[in-house]
């Protein structure tokens, strides 16, 4: 599995996307850093988009992605849980903002939306999908994705604290999780749903538990004002946990 970090901030600006991973060049996890990171051929590539939750950081690129499949004539799958489709059916694809490219063009829709269920395994191009619940100020799930060949990675999406229920479900070789804010934004971070480096280190010790190992953990979803901070600080947290921590950023691989 070959696992491309298209975005991997919160905050957009001429070097930081918003969060946005690419799976063996054709599966997506989350579209607000997409159609800017890739070239339309490799845009026309793409086979499916797996979307966390409803936030605009996390949804934005589709239209553009759309409208350039559209004009191709090319189509894309794209998946999410129920809360997340009602929102963008309501108030993206409504034919108000941009063309509405659920129903056109009309003979064969540029996207086809498929609602799935969490805690429930899926196949979707070759992978086996478990969409897995975890806690945000919205309904959010994160990601379980093995590949043919038996590898898994887990992609927590936006989450604060709290994931003991989610690790119970997931047994990643990798874990691609959210770090927005360094250590002094904790209270925010447990009202808005989010991680600094002091919780996730909670987060992953109740892994070790449960699961007697820790994956490959990257952080994404960095608040670009507090990158130093956050490297400072999550530095301490590897040491402590004697497990080594990356920060992702934009453009880097990862192989499992
Ligand atoms: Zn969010
Ligand atoms: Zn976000």
């Amino acid at each position: 599995m070959n696992i491309r970090l298209l975005g991997a901030h919160n905050c957009e600006s001429q070097h930081t996307r918003f969060a946005t991973l690419l799976i063996d060049g054709t599966l997506v996890l989350d579209a607000g850093g997409l159609t800017s990171s890739l070239s339309l051929p490799a845009q026309q590539k793409l086979k499916a988009i797996l979307l966390t939750h409803q936030h605009y950081d996390h949804i934005r690129d589709i239209p553009a992605l759309a409208m350039n499949l559209y004009l191709s004539g090319a189509t894309i799958n794209i998946y999410s849980t129920l809360p997340v489709y009602d929102v963008l059916s309501d108030h993206l694809f409504d034919g108000k903002l941009y063309p509405n490219f659920l129903e056109l063009p009309q003979e064969n829709p540029t996207i086809d939306f498929t609602v799935i269920e969490p805690l429930k395994t899926k196949q979707i191009e070759g992978y086996n999908i478990l969409a897995v619940p975890v806690n945000h100020s919205v309904p959010t799930v994160g990601y379980q994705i093995t590949s043919p060949d038996g590898k898994v990675l887990f992609y927590t999406a936006d989450t604060g604290p709290g994931l003991t229920d989610c690790w119970m479900q997931v047994s990643p070789q990798m874990l691609i999780t959210e770090l927005t804010n360094s250590n002094r934004f904790e209270e925010s971070c447990r009202e808005s749903g989010h991680l600094a480096p002091a919780l996730l280190k909670q987060e992953l010790i109740i892994f070790r538990e449960l699961k007697g190992y820790l994956p490959e953990v990257v952080t994404v979803h960095m608040n670009p004002g507090l990158e130093e901070e956050i490297k400072a600080e999550i530095a301490v947290v590897a040491e402590e946990l004697n497990s080594p921590i990356i920060l992702g950023y934009e453009g880097m691989e990862l192989n499992l």
